[in-house]
């Protein structure tokens, strides 16, 4: 099988000039959760960007299960779900409208859009709001919506940005128990946060991006023996250069002080 997804030297250079994504190469093989870190502005957002075709690359390749993101959109696009980092849902639809009109733009027949938005409903806790329109859901709940829509259409590969940004605990958790499943259950995940202990959590490999380059990967304690440090928060902090941040310097620091 091909790789999931498949990033050869990725170039975006905006037309303002900001070069967002310097060469960046990156594998991410099938039933892999991959998470990509790096402080605001590395460039996350526009590799996920132009993954998903909301952004044009000035240089590289993207490929998706063997199909060319760019040139053989239509097959790409297929296979990725986008949970995005912003609530973009449609205010006028209902929740239920806002599952069926998804699958049927990704071209699954009717009764099969039925049983699955039933069965995402029932999965999100979301059964009772199937008919209320989205803009008068919870911000939990609009979360909650948002995954169910990029899950809808069964995609190999689910691109989920920032997905717990700003949400409570108990939310947070059942999201990671249920990308959890849906990993188990076969699909890639590509994941970018700002919360390490997530994906020191979730994800089997993590990549580090900064200035739009790449500057390490691999597993979480592959990352923390590479910078020398006994965590991944160290390793990241190691990474943007703010090591005097580290939990373990400063504890160091108390005890020094206490003696
Ligand atoms: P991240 O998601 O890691 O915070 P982004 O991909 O959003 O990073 O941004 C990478 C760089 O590209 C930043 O310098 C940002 O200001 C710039 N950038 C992002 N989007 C645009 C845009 N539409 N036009 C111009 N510059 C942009």
């Amino acid at each position: 099988m091909p790789p999931a997804l498949e990033i050869t030297d990725l170039r975006k250079q905006y037309p303002t000039g900001t070069e967002a994504l310097k060469g960046v190469s990156l594998t991410i093989q099938p039933g892999e959760f991959f998470g990509l870190l790096g402080p605001n502005g590395a460039g996350k957002s526009t590799l996920i960007h132009c993954t998903t075709g909301l952004a044009q690359p000035t240089g590289g390749e993207i490929a998706i299960f063997g199909h060319d993101a760019v040139h053989n959109y239509r097959d790409a696009r297929i296979a990725v779900g986008l949970a995005p980092q912003e609530l973009n849902l449609d205010w006028f639809l209902t929740a239920a409208e806002t599952l069926d009109y998804h699958g049927a733009y990704f071209g699954m027949p009717k009764r099969d859009r039925k049983e699955r938005v039933d069965e995402l409903l029932e999965t999100f806790s979301l059964t009772e709001k199937a008919g209320d329109r989205t803009r008068t859901l919870s911000g939990g709940m609009k979360r909650r919506l948002i995954l169910a829509r990029a899950v809808m259409h069964r995609p190999k590969l689910l691109i989920l940005d920032e997905p717990t940004a700003g949400v409570d605990v108990e939310l947070r958790l059942e999201l990671w128990h249920y990308v959890q499943k849906v990993n188990a259950e076969g699909t890639t995940i590509l994941l970018t946060t700002h919360y390490l202990e997530e994906a020191e959590q979730l994800c089997n490999q993590i990549a580090f991006i900064n200035h739009g380059e790449i500057v390490a990967q691999g597993t979480s304690t592959e990352l923390s023996s590479r910078y020398g440090v006994d965590s991944l928060e160290d390793a990241y902090l190691a990474l943007v250069g703010r090591e005097e941040l580290s939990r373990a310097h400063i504890a160091e620091g108390e005890e020094e002080g206490a003696a």
